[in-house]
């Protein structure tokens, strides 16, 4: 990703394939010239023109609405003209060829990913948490993140970090004027009652970190690894879970040889189920590689299901399977196949009965998983969240802390008090992207899709 460059920029802006409706988009500084070449009617801003999208010979090559949006009232701040025509992708990329054509004297050329998105936080038409809800939009899995990332694009969350932020300066401009005037320094934090200022915004803080938190789970969810012997219902666990049949299931064992990734969702949380090789020695090279890869799965596991078949529950293969799991990560022990048990246990904190054939006992696996994501049904989640976002604020929650110790000393290291405050702050600025790196900036935009 480039730093902000001014040249017009043009792309495709819908999905790539057929659809109905299909959009080209450009923006610049200055496009009046570019709507002068492609058509002869003058456009009036934001402004329905059902017009012939001609090529240079003025033979149409489609007909549709274009639209004109000025600057500064745009998506990106700038210029932007919109050609809605046919959705085929021969036709778009003919216009968009026209496009750069036409533009080519002003270098007009293919907009790089999450360019427009780039420019409009460059224009301060949206903040980067918001530039990041964008993405986060187009790419929700389930309605409850779509409704939490549409609650960040409008600004929920930056809302909440700015009127803290702006807590956070207050009290720091309050210590900086006294420590400008020494003089004066007497009983500062008692007397602008900086303790209790200070525990506020931490109980504050707090607060927006657990949404934070929330809003991440949302976002990321979980990676939850399938691991067992050949044949104790790995796959039937898959597929019971995902509601239809995508891994192979036979009663040979060493099926599956390679692992299969479902996408589920269990309360709008989305759940990446890796369903992966049995575990068990072999000869057969395949399947070692498949088992290989199965312990490289299980190392990057948020949560391992421990599936073992609950005829054989002392079995000192899973013995060994278990002595091999990560200690870091949550494990699951799951016993399957509960329909052909004699006597039927009941599930403890420790092991989980379920017959992946009948379904008995899912609920209660797919409420653990939810347990073990820390996602609280009852506490709102109100806005999507990133690993940065939640980073940055346990940065400023640290600073804010070291704050308090200082101001244990009262008035003696108010200097160091003001730094700490100063620290939180420029954590909560780069959360909304007021104190940005290129380098993060061009690793934010540069995961959009090509258009946005
Ligand atoms: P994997 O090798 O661990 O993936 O095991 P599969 O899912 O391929 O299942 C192995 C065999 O066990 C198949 O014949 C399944 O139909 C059977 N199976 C799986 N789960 C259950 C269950 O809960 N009850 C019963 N009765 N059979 C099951």
């Amino acid at each position: 990703m480039v730093a902000y460059a001014h040249e017009p920029i043009v792309a495709i802006a819908t999905a790539p394939g057929q659809g109905g409706i299909g959009v080209v988009r450009v923006s610049g500084k200055n496009l009046l010239p570019l709507t002068q070449t492609l058509f002869s009617t003058p456009l009036k801003a934001r402004h329905a023109h059902y017009l012939d999208f001609n090529d240079a010979n003025g033979t149409p090559i489609d007909k549709g609405i274009v639209l004109f949006f000025p600057a500064p009232h745009s998506y990106t701040g700038e210029d932007v003209l919109e050609l809605q025509g046919h959705g085929g992708p021969a036709v778009l990329r003919r216009l968009l060829e026209r496009c750069l054509e036409a533009g080519a004297h002003l270098g007009l050329r293919h907009a790089e990913p999450g360019e427009f998105t780039h420019r409009a936080f460059l224009n301060d038409r949206i903040d980067l948490a918001q530039a990041e809800a964008v993405a986060d939009l187009i790419e929700a899995s389930s309605e409850a993140a779509a409704r939490s990332a549409m609650a960040s694009l409008s600004g929920a969350f930056s809302h909440q970090v700015n009127a803290l932020d702006e807590r956070i300066v207050h009290l720091r401009m309050l210590v900086e004027a006294t420590l400008d005037f020494p003089e004066e320094e007497i009983e500062f934090l008692e007397k602008y009652q900086a303790h209790e200022q200070l525990v506020s915004i931490q109980n504050d803080l707090n607060e927006i970190l657990q949404q934070a938190g929330q809003g991440m789970i949302l976002r990321e969810g979980l990676h939850v690894v399938l691991a067992g012997q050949p044949n104790v219902g790995k796959s039937s666990l898959l597929n019971a879970l995902a509601g239809d049949d995508i891994a192979i299931v036979t009663p040979v064992a060493g099926t599956t040889r390679d692992k299969v990734v479902q996408q589920i969702h269990i309360n709008g949380v989305p759940i990446h189920i890796i369903d992966t090789a049995g575990l068990r020695d072999t000869d057969d090279t395949v399947e070692r590689i498949g088992i290989e890869r199965t312990w490289a799965e299980i190392e990057k596991a948020n949560v391992i299901i421990h599936l073992q078949d609950i005829r054989s529950p002392e079995d000192p293969l899973d013995s060994d399977i278990t002595e091999r799991l990560p200690a870091r990560t949550p494990v699951l022990n799951v016993f399957n196949k509960l329909d052909l048990a004699t006597e039927k246990p009941t599930s403890t904190d420790s092991r989980l009965y379920i017959s992946a054939k009948s379904g008995d006992g899912l609920n209660e696996l797919r409420q653990r998983l939810l347990d073990i994501a820390g996602w609280k049904p009852t506490s709102e989640s109100p806005w999507l969240a990133r690993e940065r976002h939640v980073n940055a604020l346990k940065s400023a929650a640290g600073h804010l802390e070291l704050a308090a110790q200082h101001a244990q000393f009262n008035d003696s290291v108010l200097d160091l008090f003001a730094e700490e405050l100063r620290l939180a702050h420029e954590d909560l600025c780069a959360i909304t992207g007021q104190f940005t790196s290129d380098d993060l900036l061009g690793e934010i935009f540069s995961s959009f899709c090509i258009g946005k």
